[in-house]
């Protein structure tokens, strides 16, 4: 069995064990090439995540084409200029955090006729290095994002490397919880255990699966 497989495998065995609620698991494929993200969609697995639009528009058009079952997930940085490509390829952004940005995905998803699932980035540690909205104004731009339209499933974090993680993940499931919303994008590699603790609903994995990225 591919080395990837077998990573996937102990990891789904992992959450199983300790979660209640369903977590989805996305392989986060960046840097890595088709022959090692192949063995991994042969197997079935569905959920992937890349965090720059040019790779994932050259490794996933023909690909998604090719697998109509794959989703795929932008867990990366977006830029307005880019929306359009990726409103066409991807199923699910998670990095939602600015009113231009909403506008924007707006009108392409009107374009497109097709409606990617959205995940508003929080801020959550405060930290000024790091993309995502602050918590205060989270529910006016969570109100804004529902007038344009937009598709709101849940909030997402990169949490500060503090050693803190539960904390951030217990304020984050709270948040969410305050706008009722269902699913949380929370949890890498290194704290993914931590955030199914508290609810997390997708989580995103990279070198576990893939190994180290060089
Ligand atoms: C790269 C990346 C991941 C996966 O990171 P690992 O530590 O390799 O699991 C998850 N989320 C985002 C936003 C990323 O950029």
């Amino acid at each position: 069995m591919h080395y990837t497989i077998n990573n996937l495998l102990s990891v789904n065995n992992e959450i199983e064990k300790k979660s209640n609620n369903k977590t989805n698991i996305i392989a986060v494929s960046k840097t890595f090439p088709i022959e090692k993200i192949m063995p991994l969609i042969e197997h079935g697995h569905e959920h992937f995540g890349e965090n720059k639009v040019q790779e994932a528009v050259e490794k996933w058009s023909n690909l998604k084409k090719n697998f109509a079952n794959i989703k795929l997930h932008l867990v990366g940085k977006l830029q307005t200029n880019k929306v359009k490509y990726v409103v066409d390829l991807f199923d699910y952004i998670h990095s939602v955090d600015n009113i231009k940005l909403a506008m924007k995905i707006s009108n392409e998803q009107k374009k497109f006729n097709k409606k990617p699932k959205i995940f508003i980035q929080i801020n959550i540690g405060n930290e000024i290095q790091k993309t995502g909205i602050n918590k205060n104004e989270l529910r006016n731009f969570y109100n804004s994002c529902i007038e344009l339209g937009l598709d709101v499933i849940g909030t997402m974090c990169l949490p500060p490397d503090d050693g803190k993680s539960e904390l951030y993940f217990s304020e984050m499931k709270k948040l969410n919880d305050n706008l009722n919303l269902k699913e949380i994008s929370m949890g890498m590699s290194a704290d993914y255990l931590n955030a199914i603790k508290h609810g997390s609903t997708f989580i995103r994995i990279g070198s576990k699966i893939f190994g180290p990225r060089s």
